[in-house]
């Protein structure tokens, strides 16, 4: 019998070792890792400048409370910050944390409660974060939601025109909806939004938690649109697998969370801060992003290639890329994994890709030949 809750449909594999993309089951089968953790494992797995890290950082100090002063949350915060028009952090732990915390300082500063939000989104699993996700099947048997959320189609013009009244503090929104089938904003849609909120006084929120940190070719995926957040939120590849989250805003916010508005035990913690130090410093450098981008481009040309003749669509940024099969893609990832991909699921019908940022050519060759001698079957794959 299990001790733990049911709440994961867990695949039946434990895996225990990882180096690079590969990592290794209990029974010593390899697998190429292209869920990253879900876009956590940005460096793969056992980076060297992340033990190095993790390494030195656990021999020196552990915990200390943000009861004192962080010159290494600071020097952290400086790295995420430079070359934006963001100038504040506050440090927590997960997604869910920093998307609470920016719905927090979003109704704090405008004194307005209602939070605009698209169907298909992901936010979290706390209950700002539920209420805020547009997808009935996370809130079922959850009861009454918080009110004050208005949850409208996304890229939808007319629609969000209507929604957008006096009354709302802010818009919230993913560039790239992950989870819910790797859906992108459409210039259209972001120049409408940056004009409604300039026009109404709204405050707009982009949750990176999964396009963030390199993951679509940018440091963020906001740099690709014309949308300027006035806040931001940064979780999974922030660490590289350390939990990390942040939430980032202008300086205008800044009076709005002030000393014992908000806070959290272990936000911004010695260890994740380092880590976290080790991460930016090594994927904000220009050069390694111009890779990622490389790297996606022959992605996307081998997997336009193989799947050029099949009704198979291909979506997504950098290396966040989703094949829309047009049907349950819940047997096809199982059968992937068999054959020794590891890829996962968005929303119903696209399987997702999420390899390591580190991931090789020939490791993304080997990935294809895999996917199209798995989906041959199901579509004329070349
Ligand atoms: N926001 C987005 C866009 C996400 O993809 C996720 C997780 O998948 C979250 C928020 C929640 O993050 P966490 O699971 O760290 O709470």
């Amino acid at each position: 019998m299990s001790h733990l809750f049911p709440n994961y449909a867990r695949r039946p594999i434990h895996l225990v070792e990882g180096k690079g993309t590969v990592v290794t089951d209990s029974d010593g089968k390899s697998y190429l890792d292209f869920i990253s953790g879900i876009a956590v494992n940005c460096l793969g797995h056992s980076h060297p400048a992340l033990i190095k890290a993790l390494g030195e950082q656990s021999q020196q100090l552990w915990h200390v409370s943000n009861l004192f002063e962080s010159p290494e949350q600071e020097r952290l915060a400086a790295s995420i910050l430079q070359d934006t028009h963001l100038s504040r952090i506050f440090f927590c732990n997960s997604g869910a944390e920093a998307n609470e915390a920016a719905m927090k300082l979003a109704r704090k500063y405008t004194g307005k409660h209602s939070i605009i939000t698209f169907e298909h989104s992901f936010h979290g699993r706390t209950f700002g974060a539920m209420a805020a996700t547009g997808q009935e099947k996370v809130k079922q048997g959850f009861g009454p939601m918080l009110p004050s959320f208005v949850t409208v189609p996304f890229n939808d013009l007319e629609s969000l025109t209507a929604a957008a009244t006096e009354e709302v503090a802010a818009i919230m929104l993913e560039v790239i909806q992950g989870e819910g089938g790797v859906n992108e904003i459409t210039p259209d849609f972001a120049k409408m939004i940056t004009d409604i909120c300039h026009d109404k006084g709204i405050l707009l929120i982009v949750d990176e938690v999964q396009t963030g940190i390199g993951r679509t070719g940018t440091r963020f995926a906001y740099e690709q649109t014309l949308l300027k957040p006035d806040i931001l939120t940064l979780a999974k590849g922030l660490g590289g697998g350390f939990p990390i989250g942040a939430m980032a805003g202008t300086d205008e916010l800044v009076a709005a969370f002030g000393p014992g508005t908000h806070g959290t035990t272990f936000g911004g913690n010695p260890l994740a801060v380092r880590v976290a130090q080790a991460v930016v410093d090594h994927i904000f450098d220009p050069v390694f992003l111009e890779e990622v981008n490389m790297k996606s481009i022959y992605l996307q040309k081998r997997l336009q290639e193989v799947f050029q003749d099949s009704p198979f669509q291909l979506r997504g940024r950098g290396l966040l890329v989703g094949v829309d099969c047009g049907i349950d893609v819940g047997p096809l990832i199982e059968e992937l994994q068999e054959s020794g991909l590891l890829a996962v699921q968005a929303g119903q019908t696209v399987i997702r890709l999420l390899p390591p940022l580190t991931v090789s050519i020939e490791e993304i060759d080997e990935a294809v030949d895999i996917l199209c001698s798995v989906l041959k079957e199901k579509a004329t794959v070349s």
